[in-house]
């Protein structure tokens, strides 16, 4: 995820892009970049950091100019530099570009364009496109863009500028794109946010549109050239309804949008029936892999030792940064240690990675934002792509580390030998429509949450691998919503926890169809028999569950080992709606931060 904006019109350019990238801040901020054509040439200006340290700088004070674009990034492929901030040149400095999302063939192309003589500086999968262009360039920018688009794999949200003609050209797929219609100038971006204050006439561009802006007028074509009519809206939005897409939270808002975080995460690392990670460690020589976080991390970390033990057949612990820096613990060059962070900045887990690497094992890393200290600490890693999560309590970022994982132990299983069962490769690529279902039932688990939202305790009962979808079901609801909640794995029940059922407690019960659905079952008429007030997360409407359960949420049925992502949006709506209805600071609960960066 990244913010793009261009505009061309008569307006003072600099600051009008400067702006338009403060609005924009909120879908990434790792480094940012401006260019303008300004008399004949493209001038421009990167930086690391936020859009508060470009604006910054001198030199955009002698930078004017009719036609320019800008970038706010958030890194998927090279570490947030100025090298590698947008935009990206031709070797001639002749063709500028800013990019949103990811081209997942650019190594191949990458290959081709220096074996043809071009110069690459950055380590992006987004410079190749601005070489492409020039390669194809005879006079005619928008022909030769058109035949780049039709060479890349992945997904963009693209502008492009010349320093021959004053006009952008933009095009869309899979990532958001947008054209406000001025009086004699035009914007392109990301999102109407920097653009409404200017103009609220937006035309929303599809996949596989391209379109041509000048200040007087916008052509809009579809990849084959031919021209397309497009609808005008008039938008009246608030600017922080924008930043939010309309939702009330930030969390409310990363829950919506695991669909999409959860098909970039497996996006172009599944090909013909094979797991693909580059990933520089030879795992032959791994005889043991520990896993280790905290909090949401944590519990994506022991749902990883579930799927790394079932897929690649290697002894597998979990332990807490904080615990396993203190502890002097075991480790040998045989080992592997996963260290798993939203921010990569996780004061323990970085400490518990410096033990174990110091130590002599391997390091791999599973985080979320590209460049940090975990990212450049160890010894290979994988990107989640779940773009910036603002909101405190982690959502989207567990779901994409859990798909992380499933990728990591199948490839793990692959390199070993096993042939990956076609199954779990189909179930992976339609787990996002089956989340749209869950995402569907929100209204009735708000209804529910109205009902249990003046509890005072929860308690959260799984089995196999959605025990911890119960801790962290039970996480999420005292994080927003202070009520006081516990996880366990339901067997576990009998040996103390029971002892609080009474007709207060409500006991959310994670039993959608499993290995031992029948066990579920049994712990569940336990409950019933101690008056609890069972909440069943299912697959269905069964008579033995309706029976002893005050409400169901019925969620779309899965192959057991994907069914934690499933399951964990139902609680993490639990949560959020409670939180919500008792009028709680969703976004910035009491206490917490989004990143701990202190031991
Ligand atoms: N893949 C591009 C990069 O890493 C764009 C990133 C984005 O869309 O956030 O620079």
């Amino acid at each position: 995820m990244c913010g793009i904006i261009g505009y061309v019109g008569d307006k003072k350019i600099v600051p009008l892009l400067i702006e338009g990238l403060k609005k924009l801040e909120y879908r990434g901020y790792d480094s940012a970049g401006i260019c303008v054509l300004d008399g004949g040439m493209l001038k421009s200006i990167k930086d690391k950091g936020r859009i508060s340290e470009l604006e910054k700088e001198e030199p955009l004070k002698w930078i004017s100019g009719n036609a320019g674009i800008a970038h706010t990034r958030w890194a998927t492929h090279g570490k947030p530099d100025e090298i590698n901030a947008h935009p990206h040149f031709d070797c001639k400095k002749e063709i500028a570009i800013v990019h949103n999302g990811i081209i997942e063939n650019y190594q191949s192309l990458k290959k081709l364009l220096i074996k043809e003589g071009h110069m690459i500086s950055s380590e992006t999968d987004s410079e190749i496109i601005a070489h492409l262009i020039e390669k194809f360039y005879e006079g005619d920018l928008e022909e030769a863009v058109t035949r780049v688009l039709k060479l890349l794999e992945g997904t963009y949200g693209l502008a492009v500028l010349s320093n021959k003609e004053e006009k952008i050209i933009v095009a869309k797929k899979g990532s958001p794109l947008v054209i406000g219609v001025g009086d004699g100038e035009m914007f392109i971006a990301s999102d109407i946010s920097p653009i409404i204050e200017h103009t609220n006439k937006i035309i929303y561009l599809s996949d596989g549109e391209v379109g041509i802006i000048t200040k007087d007028r916008y052509i809009i074509k579809n990849i084959d050239g031919n021209g397309v009519d497009k609808k005008v809206h008039e938008v009246k939005w608030s600017i922080d309804q924008i930043e939010k897409g309309n939702f009330k939270h930030f969390m409310l808002k990363e829950i919506f949008e695991q669909p999409e975080v959860i098909r970039n995460t497996f996006r172009g690392r599944i090909k013909d029936g094979k797991i693909k990670l580059s990933l520089n460690i030879d795992f032959k020589k791994i005889k043991r892999i520990i896993l280790t976080a905290c909090g949401t991390s944590w519990h994506s970390a022991v749902i990883g030792k579930y799927l790394i033990e079932e897929y690649a057949k290697i002894p597998c612990e979990v332990d807490y940064a904080s615990e396993f820096r203190y502890r002097n613990p075991m480790v040998n060059t045989d080992d592997l240690l996963i260290a798993i962070s939203q921010s990569g900045e996780t004061a323990d887990t970085i400490a518990a990675l410096k033990e174990a690497k110091g130590k002599g094992a391997k390091t791999l890393g599973i985080v979320n934002v590209v460049g940090s200290t975990i990212s450049r600490e160890v010894d290979s890693g994988i990107y989640l792509h779940a773009g910036p999560e603002t909101g405190v309590a982690s959502t989207k970022a567990f779901t994409s580390q859990i798909a992380a994982l499933t990728l990591f132990s199948l490839y793990l299983g692959q390199e070993s030998g096993m042939d990956i069962d076609n199954e779990i490769l189909k179930e992976m690529e339609i787990i996002p429509e089956k989340i749209e279902k869950v995402l569907e039932n929100s209204e009735r688990i708000r209804n529910i949450a109205s009902r249990f939202k003046d509890k005072n305790n929860f308690l959260y009962f799984g089995r196999g691998i959605n025990f911890p979808v119960a801790l962290e079901g039970a996480l999420k609801l005292k994080e927003i919503s202070y009520i006081h909640a516990e996880g366990y794995p339901a067997a576990e029940m009998k040996h103390g926890p029971i002892a609080l059922i009474d007709k207060n407690m409500p006991i959310v019960f994670l039993a959608t169809k499993s290995s031992i659905s029948s066990k579920i079952l049994s712990n569940i008429e336990e409950v019933y028999a101690r008056d609890g007030k069972i909440i069943s997360v299912v697959n269905e409407k069964t008579p033995e569950v309706e029976k002893f359960s005050e409400e169901l949420i019925i969620v779309p049925e899965t192959i057991e080992e994907l069914s934690p992502i499933i399951n964990v949006i139902s609680l993490q709506l639990l949560a959020y709606h409670i939180a919500d209805l008792k009028g709680l600071d969703v976004d910035k609960p009491r206490n917490l931060a989004k990143s701990v960066t202190v031991e």
